[in-house]
This record gives structure tokens, C-alpha cells and sequence, in this order.
């Protein structure tokens, strides 16, 4: 079945769990919110694209300008997993493209890795926000553990597809997508630790990596953002040195 079929399947068996219209996951009492009826068996990344944009497993995709997905290379050595869209993210449909993109792409090239040669992409598709203000300006919400249950499905689909030798993971919320909720990326950042088994048929592979460290965004709202980008650097060249082995 293509991926436009599979996704037409799922939303006719969510339409009619929910009994209504367009249904969804969370429509149906006692369901955890899944993107697993969406995500399309045997897909490459174009077609993972396609049908995440039509992702319903949960509900951050309501009020939202579109999935965004991710960027980069199918054939990388490394991906980075940041948390979830943010503003500019979702209005532009890529990811890391407003002012912690920038700070990435400062910080990925003093530490030796090329963005063009990286797989950037979220461990949640959608922006998760509330309006506050006069304005009623969105503001950033941090996913909750069934939110980041829901959307792994997506994650797990873009890393079986490219299997890097190094996940980078940008945040807490990053590290616990892969590593469960006890994951504290103040503990465990900047060490080379074993890629975890991506779901539970699966077995990690051999020599392959993960290494954490904090969201580029953590600079930009730092007391002492020369430390803490200096911090994210140096956690991003244990990443580089493992490439470089
Ligand atoms: S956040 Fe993830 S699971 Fe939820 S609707 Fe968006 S893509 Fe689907």
C-alpha cells in the first residue's frame, strides 16, 4: 500500500473509532494517543514527510500552521533531535530555522560539524503552545510524556531509515523521547552513551551513539549564555570526535 493509502486507512479507522468526521486517537476513551496508524510500513523519508503532515495521533496538531518535519540529509552520519517547532518553525515548516537554529549553526560549526552533513529534525512535529498577552502571542509549551510517547512513532521511523552512527540530542525532552523519563540530560550530557534499542523489537545496534546536551534555546535565555554556549560546544565536539573515529 503507498503512503497516501496507508494514511487514508488510518484516518477511516480513527473517523470511525470516533464515530464522527475526522476522528482521532484521543477522541476514543481509554486510547493512548498514537501516531502509529499514520506512519506508513516500509516508507522512505519523503513518504514519512508526506504522511506526517496529516498526522492526527494527538492533539498538538490543532491550531497549528502545519507538521513540521525535518531537514536534511537521508544518507547523514548524525541527526540532532531537538523538542518540538517553535514560533518561526511552524509558520516557516522547518525545523530550527528562527534564532536557536541560528545558535545551532554557530555552535555545530565550532565544533566541526557540518549542518548540510546533519539530519535535523524534533522529537514532536507539532508546536505545542499557549496564547498570552495583549496580544495573544503563542508561547512555547514543553510536551508532555504521553505527547512525546504519541509522536515517537515518527522519530523512531526517521532513525531506522537513516541509521546514524550519532543522534545528538538537543534538550531534555530530546533525551527522554529516547531514553525514557528518567533520562536528565544535566546528568548525562556530553558523554558518549550506547544508542538505545529504538523501540521493542529492536535490538541497538552496533557502534552507534548518542550524545546530549542542552537545547541551543537554553543560550539565548541564559544569565551567562558565553558559559552555556560554551557548554553546548564542547558537548557537540564529543559528537564530532565520534564521527571523526
Ligand atoms: S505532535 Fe506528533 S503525534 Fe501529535 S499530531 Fe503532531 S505529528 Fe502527530
Amino acid at each position: 500500500m503507498t503512503a497516501t493509502g496507508q494514511r487514508a486507512s488510518a484516518e477511516v479507522v480513527l473517523a470511525t473509532r470516533a464515530g464522527t468526521g475526522r476522528g482521532r486517537i484521543t477522541d476514543v476513551p481509554g486510547e493512548q494517543p498514537s501516531a502509529k496508524p499514520f506512519v506508513p510500513a516500509g516508507a522512505d523519508l519523503d513518504d514519512l514527510r508526506e504522511a506526517a503532515a496529516s498526522c492526527r495521533g494527538c492533539h498538538l496538531y490543532e491550531g497549528t500552521t502545519q507538521t513540521v518535519f525535518s531537514s536534511g540529509s537521508p544518507t547523514a552520519r548524525v541527526v540532532l533531535v531537538g523538542e518540538q517547532p517553535g514560533d518561526q518553525e511552524d509558520r516557516q515548516g522547518a525545523p530550527f530555522v528562527g534564532p536557536a537554529g541560528r545558535m545551532l549553526d554557530r555552535a555545530l560549526e565550532e565544533a566541526g560539524i557540518e549542518r548540510g552533513d546533519a539530519y535535523v529534525t524534533n522529537a514532536v512535529k507539532h508546536f505545542k503552545f499557549t496564547r498570552s498577552g495583549p496580544g495573544k502571542r503563542r508561547i512555547h509549551q514543553t510536551p508532555t510524556a504521553v505527547e512525546l510517547a504519541a509522536c515517537k512513532p515518527w522519530l523512531v521511523a526517521e532513525l531506522r531509515i537513516i541509521d546514524p552512527e550519532v543522534v545528538v540530542c538537543l534538550g531534555a525532552t530530546a533525551g527522554k523521547a529516547l531514553f525514557g523519563p528518567g533520562f536528565r540530560v544535566t546528568k548525562q550530557r556530553g558523554v558518549l552513551l550506547p544508542r538505545p534499542p529504538l523501540d521493542d523489537q529492536e535490538a541497538a545496534r552496533q557502534n552507534a551513539f548518542v550524545v546530549a546536551t542542552i537545547h541551543p534555546s537554553a543560550v539565548l535565555r541564559a544569565d551567562d549564555p558565553d558559559a552555556m554556549y560554551a557548554g553546548l560546544v564542547s558537548d557537540l565536539r564529543v559528537a564530532a570526535a565520534a564521527l571523526a573515529a
